[in-house]
């Protein structure tokens, strides 16, 4: 049993009356009584939850080790942790962030690729076995990424052709090699991507094997979808990924098999709210009798801030705002980021109901790779993160999970205030 210590009470309970549409809206009002436009983000924690129990659910033999670099939100960590995820950590300072949260060094993986010696030397003495003398190493294989909006295999990766000579050296250097891993490109469109990769894997492992090394790991990395709508949905990545793992890897053959999945968890948490501050309204002419309007808005947050995914995130390459009230009739909307750039442009033709200064727009599948790159480029604040978690899913951990939770009071609910997790150790 591991039990984690929260010093900082940074999560709301919903009361069962709320929604998460109360909740924004309350959200709003602060703002305006404050007079503040600053942005900010509601992450549904329920969300992570039920993404976990799918996870479980079509994926049973892969262990989840969730990529800290996807979405570094301390509440996203500590409710992956209390429901027994593991960690896949690209540095010392996620590293480091993750400990400080109370995960435990079994539950952290160093997966990334190149590592700075300081990094390495850091992770060995906080008892994380990555590549320093007496480390188990795993081979990252190059694998056919090209149906991913992010193309990894281009920078990492070793290709079959090298892989023999490779794993020889290791054996000369006397390294242990325990695995293999790969990862198909973030944002990955083609299931059968993942059947080729481990396929590709079970090669490299035979080729191991003959060589004396004694593999024992598979690290099919990550790639997975985050949000309902995708082109391919998750559970069509499990059938494919499963019966390869049948095929190639049998649950006799002794290989555990893990995997790093970042936007799958946070993609579809987080919801962003965004203010309208400014509005510029332009007479296109359509026809010679006929002109048409065409909108302008400037909003609170932008490529520099929270929407650097439409920048940074080639499977993130637009958004689609919404009044967080009804609306009529749509009209061509151009919409700006806060900063003085002209690359801080949030849509360029994009149709939506008429809106005005002080409305708010929402976005949602905001979680991946958004927050952890935002920056406050002319001084904009970063938009806040507000954790909720629904009172139904409260009280399910309570009973099963964890013995005190600490909160800020939403609606008519109260807990305590310093917040101790007790977790099942159900994990590895
Ligand atoms: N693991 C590694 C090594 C990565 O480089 C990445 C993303 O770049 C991930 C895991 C997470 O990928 P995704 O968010 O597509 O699941």
């Amino acid at each position: 049993i591991s039990v984690l210590v929260m010093d900082v009470c940074d999560i709301e309970i919903l009361d069962t009356t709320k929604t998460i549409s109360d909740f924004i809206n309350d959200k709003i009002k602060e703002r305006h009584s404050v007079d503040s436009e600053v942005s900010f983000h509601v992450a549904n924690l329920d969300d992570l939850h039920q993404k976990h129990i799918r996870w479980l659910r079509t994926l049973p033999r892969v262990k989840p080790f969730y990529a800290v670099k996807c979405n570094s939100t301390p509440a996203v960590i500590r409710m992956l942790s209390t429901l027994g995820t593991g960690f896949d950590c690209a540095s010392k300072g996620e590293i480091e962030l993750v400990l400080s949260l109370g995960v435990t060094p079994e539950k952290i993986i160093f997966a990334h690729t190149t590592k700075p010696q300081s990094h390495i030397k850091y992770a060995s003495t906080r008892g994380i076995s990555a590549c320093h003398t007496r480390a188990k190493l795993v081979l990252r294989i190059a694998v056919d990424d090209s149906k991913s909006a992010t193309r990894l295999s281009q920078k990492f990766g070793t290709k079959p052709s090298v892989v023999k000579k490779l794993l020889e050296r290791c054996k000369e250097l006397d390294l242990e090699v325990i695995g293999v891993s790969f990862h198909v490109g973030s944002g990955c469109t083609d299931s059968l991507a993942y059947r080729q990769a481990i396929e590709d894997a079970r090669h490299v492992f035979d080729t191991a094997v003959l060589l004396g090394f004694q593999m024992r790991l598979l690290d099919i990395g990550g790639g997975f979808p985050g949000k309902e709508g995708f082109q391919i949905q998750f559970d069509e990545f499990s059938k494919v990924i499963n019966e390869a793992l049948d095929e190639f890897f049998p649950a006799d053959s002794g290989v555990q098999v893990i995997a790093e999945p970042g936007r799958y968890y946070v993609d579809s948490a987080f919801t962003l709210a965004v203010n309208v501050f400014a509005k510029k309204v332009s007479q296109r002419e359509q026809t010679s009798s006929e002109h048409v309007k065409m909108m302008m808005y400037y909003i609170s947050d932008g490529v520099f801030g929270s929407l650097n995914c439409l920048i940074y995130d080639p499977a993130h390459t637009n958004v689609a705002p919404y009044l967080h009230r009804s609306g009529e009739k749509r009209y061509r909307s151009i919409i700006w980021g806060p900063t003085c750039d002209s690359l801080d442009r949030v849509t360029a033709t994009y149709w939506m109901p008429e809106v005005q200064v002080g409305d708010w727009l929402l976005i949602d599948n905001m979680g991946a790779y958004t927050v952890c790159c935002s920056s406050d480029f002319n001084c904009f604040y970063k938009a806040h993160v507000y954790p909720v978690l629904s009172a139904q899913t409260w009280n399910m951990f309570n009973l099963s999970y964890v013995e005190f939770f600490s909160v800020l009071q939403y609606g008519c609910m109260h807990y305590p205030e310093t917040i101790n997790f007790k977790v099942t150790d159900n994990f590895m």
